[in-house]
Protein backbone atom coordinates (compact mmCIF):
# COMPACT_ATOMS: atom_id res chain seq x y z
CA UNK A 1 0.00 0.00 0.00
CA UNK A 2 1.58 3.64 -1.12
CA UNK A 3 1.93 5.54 1.86
CA UNK A 4 -1.43 7.67 2.60
CA UNK A 5 -1.75 10.93 1.40
CA UNK A 6 -4.12 13.22 3.89
CA UNK A 7 -6.79 15.98 2.74
CA UNK A 8 -5.22 18.28 4.84
CA UNK A 9 -2.80 17.63 8.21
CA UNK A 10 -1.26 19.23 10.52
CA UNK A 11 2.33 21.02 9.74
CA UNK A 12 4.59 22.59 12.51
CA UNK A 13 7.20 24.54 11.88
CA UNK A 14 10.68 24.99 14.03
CA UNK A 15 9.56 27.47 16.74
CA UNK A 16 6.25 25.25 18.07
CA UNK A 17 7.85 23.10 20.38
CA UNK A 18 10.00 26.25 21.54
CA UNK A 19 7.23 28.24 22.87
CA UNK A 20 5.70 25.30 24.23
CA UNK A 21 8.47 24.26 26.28
CA UNK A 22 8.49 27.76 27.78
CA UNK A 23 5.57 27.44 28.93
CA UNK A 24 6.17 23.85 31.11
CA UNK A 25 9.43 26.06 31.58
CA UNK A 26 7.56 28.80 33.53
CA UNK A 27 4.91 26.14 34.62
CA UNK A 28 2.44 28.33 32.66
CA UNK A 29 0.07 25.42 31.74
CA UNK A 30 -3.66 26.97 33.11
CA UNK A 31 -5.73 29.16 30.87
CA UNK A 32 -4.67 32.30 29.99
CA UNK A 33 -0.79 33.23 30.16
CA UNK A 34 1.72 34.79 27.97
CA UNK A 35 1.87 33.41 25.24
CA UNK A 36 -2.48 34.06 25.17
CA UNK A 37 -1.41 37.44 25.22
CA UNK A 38 1.74 37.09 22.51
CA UNK A 39 -0.70 35.01 20.25
CA UNK A 40 -3.57 37.03 20.37
CA UNK A 41 -0.99 40.40 19.58
CA UNK A 42 0.48 38.01 16.28
CA UNK A 43 -3.19 38.04 15.02
CA UNK A 44 -3.89 41.46 15.74
CA UNK A 45 -0.77 42.61 13.50
CA UNK A 46 -1.40 39.78 10.85
CA UNK A 47 -5.17 40.42 10.07
CA UNK A 48 -4.47 44.55 10.55
CA UNK A 49 -7.11 44.22 12.73
CA UNK A 50 -7.91 46.14 16.15
CA UNK A 51 -8.34 43.73 18.62
CA UNK A 52 -8.38 39.41 19.31
CA UNK A 53 -9.42 37.04 22.07
CA UNK A 54 -8.28 33.75 21.63
CA UNK A 55 -10.60 31.02 22.41
CA UNK A 56 -10.99 26.81 22.72
CA UNK A 57 -12.00 26.68 18.68
CA UNK A 58 -13.81 28.77 15.97
CA UNK A 59 -16.95 27.46 17.20
CA UNK A 60 -17.38 28.83 20.74
CA UNK A 61 -16.17 31.88 18.84
CA UNK A 62 -18.99 32.18 16.72
CA UNK A 63 -21.61 31.16 19.79
CA UNK A 64 -19.95 33.91 21.34
CA UNK A 65 -20.43 36.48 18.75
CA UNK A 66 -24.21 36.04 18.64
CA UNK A 67 -24.28 35.89 22.28
CA UNK A 68 -22.27 39.76 21.84
CA UNK A 69 -25.32 40.98 19.17
CA UNK A 70 -28.04 39.79 21.78
CA UNK A 71 -29.17 36.75 19.26
CA UNK A 72 -31.79 35.53 21.73
CA UNK A 73 -34.51 32.55 21.61
CA UNK A 74 -36.98 33.34 18.71
CA UNK A 75 -34.47 35.41 16.50
CA UNK A 76 -33.83 34.94 13.21
CA UNK A 77 -30.04 34.93 11.78
CA UNK A 78 -29.27 34.82 7.89
CA UNK A 79 -26.49 31.85 7.45
CA UNK A 80 -24.33 30.82 3.86
CA UNK A 81 -26.03 27.18 3.45
CA UNK A 82 -23.04 26.00 1.23
CA UNK A 83 -20.19 25.59 5.08
CA UNK A 84 -19.38 23.46 7.27
CA UNK A 85 -22.50 22.92 10.73
CA UNK A 86 -20.14 24.50 12.98
CA UNK A 87 -21.59 28.13 11.32
CA UNK A 88 -24.83 27.30 11.60
CA UNK A 89 -25.25 24.97 14.89
CA UNK A 90 -24.38 28.29 17.77
CA UNK A 91 -27.24 30.23 16.38
CA UNK A 92 -29.83 26.84 17.82
CA UNK A 93 -27.37 26.93 20.91
CA UNK A 94 -29.21 30.39 21.25
CA UNK A 95 -32.50 29.20 20.83
CA UNK A 96 -32.46 31.22 17.71
CA UNK A 97 -33.64 29.86 13.87
CA UNK A 98 -31.44 30.01 11.46
CA UNK A 99 -32.52 31.55 7.17
CA UNK A 100 -30.22 29.67 4.98
CA UNK A 101 -28.92 31.37 2.00
CA UNK A 102 -27.15 30.00 -1.45
CA UNK A 103 -24.20 30.63 -3.27
CA UNK A 104 -23.37 32.45 -6.37
CA UNK A 105 -20.64 30.79 -8.80
CA UNK A 106 -17.89 33.57 -8.49
CA UNK A 107 -17.04 32.79 -5.10
CA UNK A 108 -19.15 29.62 -3.74
CA UNK A 109 -20.44 31.84 -1.12
CA UNK A 110 -23.09 33.79 -0.10
CA UNK A 111 -25.00 34.90 -2.98
CA UNK A 112 -25.68 39.14 -2.36
CA UNK A 113 -28.85 39.41 -4.16
CA UNK A 114 -30.49 36.21 -2.31
CA UNK A 115 -28.88 38.37 1.01
CA UNK A 116 -31.06 41.15 -0.20
CA UNK A 117 -34.24 38.83 -1.23
CA UNK A 118 -34.06 36.88 1.86
CA UNK A 119 -34.13 40.37 4.53
CA UNK A 120 -36.85 41.88 2.71
CA UNK A 121 -39.06 38.59 2.45
CA UNK A 122 -38.27 38.76 6.49
CA UNK A 123 -39.21 42.22 7.33
CA UNK A 124 -42.31 41.88 5.01
CA UNK A 125 -43.51 38.56 7.57
CA UNK A 126 -42.43 41.02 10.63
CA UNK A 127 -39.42 40.22 11.32
CA UNK A 128 -35.91 41.65 11.12
CA UNK A 129 -32.93 39.22 11.03
CA UNK A 130 -29.93 40.13 14.18
CA UNK A 131 -27.45 38.75 12.21
CA UNK A 132 -25.68 38.06 9.07
CA UNK A 133 -23.00 35.12 8.95
CA UNK A 134 -21.34 34.89 5.60
CA UNK A 135 -18.30 32.24 4.78
CA UNK A 136 -15.05 32.44 2.93
CA UNK A 137 -15.36 28.55 1.96
CA UNK A 138 -12.27 27.23 1.04
CA UNK A 139 -10.53 30.16 1.76
CA UNK A 140 -11.91 31.95 -1.25
CA UNK A 141 -13.07 35.38 0.00
CA UNK A 142 -17.04 35.83 0.05
CA UNK A 143 -18.52 39.58 -1.76
CA UNK A 144 -17.68 41.05 0.99
CA UNK A 145 -18.23 44.55 -0.18
CA UNK A 146 -21.95 43.84 -1.65
CA UNK A 147 -22.42 42.17 1.45
CA UNK A 148 -21.34 44.69 3.58
CA UNK A 149 -23.61 47.12 1.58
CA UNK A 150 -26.84 45.42 2.26
CA UNK A 151 -25.98 44.53 6.16
CA UNK A 152 -25.48 48.60 6.65
CA UNK A 153 -28.54 49.62 4.46
CA UNK A 154 -30.29 47.32 6.78
CA UNK A 155 -28.44 48.01 9.94
CA UNK A 156 -27.69 44.50 10.62
CA UNK A 157 -24.53 43.09 12.11
CA UNK A 158 -22.63 40.91 10.27
CA UNK A 159 -20.24 37.74 11.57
CA UNK A 160 -17.63 36.73 9.24
CA UNK A 161 -16.78 33.42 9.68
CA UNK A 162 -13.38 33.44 8.02
CA UNK A 163 -12.13 29.59 9.77
CA UNK A 164 -10.63 28.49 6.51
CA UNK A 165 -9.30 31.91 5.22
CA UNK A 166 -6.53 33.37 7.64
CA UNK A 167 -4.42 34.52 5.37
CA UNK A 168 -6.94 35.66 2.24
CA UNK A 169 -7.66 39.16 1.29
CA UNK A 170 -9.86 41.35 -0.50
CA UNK A 171 -8.58 44.68 -2.07
CA UNK A 172 -5.09 43.63 0.22
CA UNK A 173 -7.84 43.86 3.79
CA UNK A 174 -7.70 40.23 5.83
CA UNK A 175 -10.47 38.23 5.76
CA UNK A 176 -12.68 38.32 9.28
CA UNK A 177 -11.96 41.75 9.71
CA UNK A 178 -15.03 43.56 7.31
CA UNK A 179 -17.72 42.27 9.13
CA UNK A 180 -18.87 44.03 12.87
CA UNK A 181 -16.66 40.51 14.63
CA UNK A 182 -14.73 38.04 12.73
CA UNK A 183 -14.44 34.08 13.60
CA UNK A 184 -11.02 32.45 12.96
CA UNK A 185 -10.20 28.83 13.96
CA UNK A 186 -7.09 26.79 14.14
CA UNK A 187 -8.86 23.37 14.24
CA UNK A 188 -5.96 20.88 13.46
CA UNK A 189 -7.09 20.48 10.03
CA UNK A 190 -6.95 24.52 9.03
CA UNK A 191 -4.03 26.04 7.64
CA UNK A 192 -2.39 26.98 10.89
CA UNK A 193 -3.42 24.88 13.77
CA UNK A 194 -3.08 24.88 18.25
CA UNK A 195 -3.92 21.54 17.58
CA UNK A 196 -7.66 22.76 18.31
CA UNK A 197 -8.46 26.55 18.75
CA UNK A 198 -10.40 30.09 17.65
CA UNK A 199 -10.37 33.79 18.04
CA UNK A 200 -12.68 35.93 17.78
CA UNK A 201 -11.77 39.22 16.17
CA UNK A 202 -13.45 42.59 15.90
CA UNK A 203 -12.08 46.67 15.45
CA UNK A 204 -14.81 46.96 18.47
CA UNK A 205 -12.70 46.98 21.79
CA UNK A 206 -16.23 46.59 23.95
CA UNK A 207 -17.08 43.50 22.09
CA UNK A 208 -13.42 41.81 22.57
CA UNK A 209 -13.14 42.60 26.19
CA UNK A 210 -17.00 40.93 26.69
CA UNK A 211 -15.62 38.01 24.60
CA UNK A 212 -12.95 37.47 27.11
CA UNK A 213 -15.29 38.20 30.09
CA UNK A 214 -18.03 35.27 29.01
CA UNK A 215 -15.14 33.13 27.89
CA UNK A 216 -13.82 32.74 31.19
CA UNK A 217 -16.93 32.32 32.85
CA UNK A 218 -17.93 35.49 33.32
CA UNK A 219 -16.56 36.42 36.59
CA UNK A 220 -17.09 39.75 38.13
CA UNK A 221 -14.69 41.99 39.68
CA UNK A 222 -14.50 40.44 43.07
CA UNK A 223 -12.09 38.51 45.22
CA UNK A 224 -14.74 35.50 45.70
CA UNK A 225 -16.48 34.33 42.55
CA UNK A 226 -19.37 36.83 42.19
CA UNK A 227 -21.62 36.59 38.70
CA UNK A 228 -24.05 38.57 37.40
CA UNK A 229 -24.19 37.10 33.50
CA UNK A 230 -23.92 33.59 32.62
CA UNK A 231 -20.84 32.91 31.88
CA UNK A 232 -18.42 29.77 29.41
CA UNK A 233 -15.44 28.21 29.63
CA UNK A 234 -14.12 29.34 26.12
CA UNK A 235 -10.53 30.39 26.69
CA UNK A 236 -7.50 29.19 24.78
CA UNK A 237 -4.98 28.05 26.97
CA UNK A 238 -1.59 28.91 27.34
CA UNK A 239 0.06 25.65 25.86
CA UNK A 240 -1.99 25.88 22.86
CA UNK A 241 -1.67 29.38 22.13
CA UNK A 242 2.37 28.66 22.52
CA UNK A 243 1.89 26.39 19.13
CA UNK A 244 -0.07 29.45 17.77
CA UNK A 245 2.79 31.52 18.07
CA UNK A 246 5.16 28.85 16.28
CA UNK A 247 2.51 28.55 13.77
CA UNK A 248 2.35 32.33 13.19
CA UNK A 249 5.46 32.50 11.92
CA UNK A 250 5.33 30.35 9.44
CA UNK A 251 1.74 31.17 8.34
CA UNK A 252 2.27 33.21 4.97
CA UNK A 253 4.84 30.67 3.83
CA UNK A 254 2.02 28.03 4.81
CA UNK A 255 -0.47 30.13 2.16
CA UNK A 256 2.09 30.34 -0.54
CA UNK A 257 2.47 26.45 -0.03
CA UNK A 258 -1.15 26.01 -0.31
CA UNK A 259 -1.40 28.15 -3.44
CA UNK A 260 1.28 26.12 -5.16
CA UNK A 261 -0.74 22.97 -4.61
CA UNK A 262 -3.64 24.61 -6.64
CA UNK A 263 -1.34 25.44 -8.79
CA UNK A 264 0.12 22.51 -9.67
CA UNK A 265 -2.93 20.29 -9.67
CA UNK A 266 -4.36 23.36 -12.31
CA UNK A 267 -1.56 23.13 -14.33
CA UNK A 268 -1.73 19.32 -14.85
CA UNK A 269 -5.15 18.68 -14.67
CA UNK A 270 -6.50 22.24 -16.09
CA UNK A 271 -7.09 20.97 -19.83
CA UNK A 272 -9.22 17.90 -18.82
CA UNK A 273 -12.52 18.28 -20.73
CA UNK A 274 -15.78 18.39 -17.69
CA UNK A 275 -13.23 19.58 -15.26
CA UNK A 276 -12.79 23.03 -13.61
CA UNK A 277 -11.25 25.16 -11.28
CA UNK A 278 -12.43 28.40 -9.70
CA UNK A 279 -10.52 31.16 -10.37
CA UNK A 280 -9.85 34.15 -8.06
CA UNK A 281 -12.68 37.26 -9.13
CA UNK A 282 -10.35 40.76 -9.44
CA UNK A 283 -9.16 41.71 -6.24
CA UNK A 284 -9.39 38.70 -4.09
CA UNK A 285 -6.96 36.24 -3.10
CA UNK A 286 -7.62 32.78 -1.28
CA UNK A 287 -5.14 31.02 1.06
CA UNK A 288 -6.14 28.28 -1.16
CA UNK A 289 -6.76 26.30 1.88
CA UNK A 290 -8.26 23.47 0.09
CA UNK A 291 -7.93 22.85 -3.44
CA UNK A 292 -11.38 22.18 -5.10
CA UNK A 293 -12.16 20.56 -8.43
CA UNK A 294 -15.90 20.37 -9.92
CA UNK A 295 -15.91 17.49 -12.01
CA UNK A 296 -19.40 17.45 -14.86
CA UNK A 297 -20.54 13.87 -15.28
CA UNK A 298 -21.96 14.63 -18.79
CA UNK A 299 -18.84 15.87 -20.32
CA UNK A 300 -16.27 14.08 -18.28
CA UNK A 301 -18.18 10.60 -18.60
CA UNK A 302 -17.35 9.93 -14.29
CA UNK A 303 -18.75 11.54 -11.36
CA UNK A 304 -17.08 13.26 -8.20
CA UNK A 305 -17.45 9.89 -6.27
CA UNK A 306 -15.72 7.87 -8.66
CA UNK A 307 -12.93 9.55 -8.42
CA UNK A 308 -13.30 9.83 -4.64
CA UNK A 309 -13.48 6.14 -4.30
CA UNK A 310 -10.39 5.27 -6.72
CA UNK A 311 -7.98 7.96 -5.08
CA UNK A 312 -9.17 6.22 -1.67
CA UNK A 313 -7.88 2.91 -3.36
CA UNK A 314 -4.50 4.27 -3.30
CA UNK A 315 -4.57 5.68 0.22
CA UNK A 316 -5.75 9.01 -0.96
CA UNK A 317 -7.78 11.13 1.01
CA UNK A 318 -10.20 14.04 -0.80
CA UNK A 319 -13.33 14.92 0.07
CA UNK A 320 -16.93 15.86 -1.65
CA UNK A 321 -17.36 19.76 -1.11
CA UNK A 322 -19.74 20.77 2.30
CA UNK A 323 -23.09 19.54 1.74
CA UNK A 324 -25.36 22.50 1.98
CA UNK A 325 -27.04 22.96 5.02
CA UNK A 326 -30.60 23.23 3.83
CA UNK A 327 -29.98 19.75 2.78
CA UNK A 328 -29.06 18.39 5.79
CA UNK A 329 -31.65 16.47 8.10
CA UNK A 330 -31.03 18.31 11.20
CA UNK A 331 -31.71 21.50 9.23
CA UNK A 332 -34.96 20.10 6.95
CA UNK A 333 -37.10 22.80 8.18
CA UNK A 334 -35.14 25.92 8.20
CA UNK A 335 -36.15 28.80 5.81
CA UNK A 336 -34.09 28.72 2.37
CA UNK A 337 -33.51 31.11 -0.26
CA UNK A 338 -32.00 30.41 -4.20
CA UNK A 339 -31.78 28.37 -6.65
CA UNK A 340 -30.29 25.62 -5.17
CA UNK A 341 -26.27 26.83 -7.06
CA UNK A 342 -24.84 25.35 -3.48
CA UNK A 343 -27.06 21.89 -4.12
CA UNK A 344 -24.67 21.73 -7.77
CA UNK A 345 -21.50 22.66 -6.21
CA UNK A 346 -22.16 19.51 -4.14
CA UNK A 347 -22.94 17.21 -6.35
CA UNK A 348 -20.03 17.59 -8.83
CA UNK A 349 -17.11 19.08 -6.21
CA UNK A 350 -14.52 17.30 -5.00
CA UNK A 351 -11.66 18.88 -2.22
CA UNK A 352 -8.34 17.34 -3.47
CA UNK A 353 -5.34 16.85 -0.79
CA UNK A 354 -4.06 20.11 0.08
CA UNK A 355 -1.80 20.31 2.95
CA UNK A 356 1.16 22.64 2.96
CA UNK A 357 3.32 19.79 3.72
CA UNK A 358 2.95 17.54 0.72
CA UNK A 359 5.81 16.87 -1.70
CA UNK A 360 6.27 17.11 -5.54
CA UNK A 361 5.99 12.95 -5.46
CA UNK A 362 2.41 13.11 -3.78
CA UNK A 363 1.11 16.03 -6.10
CA UNK A 364 2.10 13.97 -8.59
CA UNK A 365 0.61 10.75 -7.39
CA UNK A 366 -2.67 12.36 -6.99
CA UNK A 367 -2.57 13.66 -10.59
CA UNK A 368 -1.46 10.26 -12.13
CA UNK A 369 -4.63 8.61 -10.26
CA UNK A 370 -7.15 11.14 -11.67
CA UNK A 371 -5.82 10.91 -15.10
CA UNK A 372 -6.48 6.79 -14.79
CA UNK A 373 -10.06 7.51 -15.27
CA UNK A 374 -10.48 11.30 -16.50
CA UNK A 375 -10.07 11.63 -20.86
CA UNK A 376 -6.82 13.50 -21.40
CA UNK A 377 -6.18 15.30 -24.83
C1 LIG B 1 -13.60 24.77 11.05
C2 LIG B 1 -14.76 25.65 10.82
C3 LIG B 1 -15.49 26.18 11.89
C4 LIG B 1 -15.32 25.75 13.30
O1 LIG B 1 -14.08 25.92 13.84
P1 LIG B 1 -13.61 24.95 15.05
O2 LIG B 1 -12.35 25.58 15.49
O3 LIG B 1 -13.41 23.59 14.44
O4 LIG B 1 -14.66 24.95 16.08
C5 LIG B 1 -16.51 27.09 11.60
N1 LIG B 1 -16.79 27.43 10.35
C6 LIG B 1 -16.13 26.92 9.30
C7 LIG B 1 -16.50 27.37 7.93
C8 LIG B 1 -15.10 26.00 9.50
O5 LIG B 1 -14.48 25.46 8.44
Amino acid sequence: MNEKIWLSSPHMGEMEQQYVKQAFDTNWIAPLGPHVDGFEGDLVAFTKTGHAAALSAGTAALHLALILLNVSAGDEVICQSMTFSASANPIVYQGAVPIFIDSERDTWNMDPELLREAIEDRLSKGKKPKAIIPVHLYGMPAKMKEIMAIAEEFAIPVIEDAAEALGSTLDGKAMGTFGTLGVLSFNGNKIITTSGGGALISDNEGYIKKARFLATQARDAAPHYEHSHIGYNYRMSNVCAAIGRGQMGVLSTRVTQRRRNFDYYREHLGNIAGLSFLEEPEGMISNRWLSTILIDPKVAGITREDVRVHLEKDNIESRPLWKPMHMQPVFKDAAYYGQEVSRGLFSNGLCLPSGSNLTEKDLSRVVSRMKDLLPTG
